[in-house]
């Protein structure tokens, strides 16, 4: 009796293993949906990212959620009967939240695709983007535009997909349009104040921006603008002395001076007092994307949150990576708009980031068909701007970065928890208990070249400005909603993430 008791309770623990192993490691119904089969596991590493700083320990996931995270000394668990990924000293951060980015679907599939630009953004460790209302045809302007955008993505996408709204002057003038395209579920909106170079996606006047900002205030959603304004003295987008030398990438820039964003940040700061705690469009939130002078603008958006004003700002990596004086004649890859501007600009940039006056950072990825690009011909006046660049975000960030001396907190900061927040994305973000379980596992000390034999799961390779280079800072593995959608140059078999709408 009595060592038959004592033999039971010797046993105890190993029962109770099986019955945790059995109850929660069973494989996945689908495990087409992830290279790793498993819906309760756990990933550790001596680089954790969380909120409260880097750890070492484990981070335990269960149904695609996170439901703790224990520091080294504090974990326990049985590795014969619990799944462990163990990275060693590998960077376990937030997925990316890329909030720019141009897929282009439905309408415009032969420039990207949901499928081809999902699985870029998992290769590159971005586990959520935010696509804009434009290059796809249609428009995302109205409801009836947004339904078919959320068709294309279902069960095309390898990353979650949210949706901006554009925001164009037909339902600027039309506030029931503009509510029943946020009633659909669009994160928020986007306008252009030049020309954006789609037919369908008119430009907006700082009198349309004025217009919605009430509505935006009751949605609580934000405006996202693109800031450039033709300015009066020219009026048009063509150079001083014309097109005679349209293989430099300096008469491009003579095209496109600061001089389009600073008033076009003028006119916004006017607009913006009223999103101060009080006034008429309390609750809007205006954001500058792609922020590129880093003189004059940035200056304006630090005085309008100085005064309270409800603004953010992001820029990209390649106004922190490349300078406009190292563009080769003709390589009109790097074309852009705003462009990229000269080397002390680009100090200031790096400044303004580290010192947090840049919020985040965004890819602003946006492919074309080659041809589009005539790189043959290499004018930058003729060529269709946009910068290819979903996948390189990490390492281009980081590679970048390092000089500066950036930190795995300040990625996840720009990179992930400010666009959570923009995008109003409330489980998405950070590595944190209840959070859904996005994550990267990346090698910050893995360097490698972007040549031919680099398998860069890129539709157009020949089209981005990363091509050639030599980055550092390798994903190793990707996790969207717990799971492994990317794992060292392979995709899951199946496309089981999910289209985002605001609820
Ligand atoms: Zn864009």
């Amino acid at each position: 009796m009595e060592s038959g008791k004592r033999g039971f309770l010797t046993l105890l623990p190993l029962l109770l293993s099986f019955l945790f192993y059995f109850d929660f490691s069973k494989k996945l119904p689908s495990s087409d949906c992830s290279l790793l089969p498993h819906n309760h596991y756990w990933i550790a590493s001596k680089h954790i990212v969380t909120p409260n700083g880097t750890i070492s320990g484990a981070v335990e996931i269960k149904q695609g959620g996170i439901i703790s995270i224990v520091a080294e000394e504090n974990w326990h668990v049985n590795p014969w009967f619990t799944t462990v990924v163990n990275y060693g000293e590998a960077v376990v951060m937030p997925g990316f939240i890329d909030v720019h980015a141009h897929l282009d679907d439905p309408g415009r599939t032969e420039w990207e695709g949901f499928p081809s630009g999902t699985k870029a953004a998992a290769a590159g460790g971005v586990t959520t983007l935010i696509d804009m209302p434009l290059n796809s045809a249609p428009s995302t302007v109205s409801e009836e535009a947004l339904k078919l955008k959320v068709q294309a993505a279902e069960g095309r996408v390898y990353v979650d997909v949210g949706f901006w709204g554009g925001l164009v002057p037909e339902n600027a003038e039309n506030a029931t349009s503009l509510e029943r395209l946020l009633d659909a579920g669009v994160l928020g909106l986007k306008s252009f104040m030049v020309p954006s170079g789609i037919n369908d996606f008119p430009m907006t006047t700082s009198a349309h921006i004025k217009e919605a900002l009430p509505t935006l205030a009751r949605y609580k959603r934000p405006l996202l603008v693109h800031a450039e304004v033709l300015l009066d003295h020219d009026g048009k987008l063509e150079p001083e002395d014309g097109v005679d030398n349209a293989r430099s990438y300096s008469t491009y820039l003579k095209t496109r001076p600061a001089s389009m964003e600073e008033a076009a940040i003028n006119q916004l700061i006017t607009l913006t007092k009223e999103t101060r705690a009080g006034g008429s469009a309390e609750g809007a939130h205006l954001h500058i994307v792609h922020l590129s002078d880093a003189r004059t603008s940035l200056n304006l958006i630090k005085e309008a949150k100085r005064r309270g004003d409800s603004i953010t700002v992001e820029t990209c990596p390649h106004y922190l990576a490349f300078a406009a004086e190292d563009i080769p004649d003709g390589d009109t890859r790097f074309k852009c708009a705003p462009p990229i501007r000269d080397a002390a600009n680009k100090e200031k940039l790096w400044d303004a980031l580290l010192g947090g006056d840049i919020d985040m950072l965004s890819s602003d990825h946006s492919p074309a068909e080659p041809e589009m690009k005539l790189l043959d011909e290499g004018n930058f006046l003729k060529a269709w701007g946009g910068i290819s660049s979903l996948q390189f975000v990490l390492p281009a960030t980081w590679t970048y970065g390092r000089k500066y001396g950036i930190t795995f907190e300040q990625l996840a900061s720009w990179w992930s928890e400010k666009p959570a927040k923009l995008a109003g994305l409330n489980t998405k973000g950070a590595i944190a208990i209840g959070n859904q379980a996005d994550i990267v596992v990346w090698e910050p000390d893995l360097e490698f070249d972007l040549d031919n034999d680099y398998p860069v799961h890129v539709k157009h390779p020949s089209i981005s400005a990363y091509m050639g280079s030599r980055l550092a800072g390798k994903v190793l593995a990707t996790f969207v909603r717990g799971n492994l959608v990317y794992k060292e140059g392979n995709h899951a078999s199946l496309a089981c993430a999910l289209p985002i709408l605001h609820r």
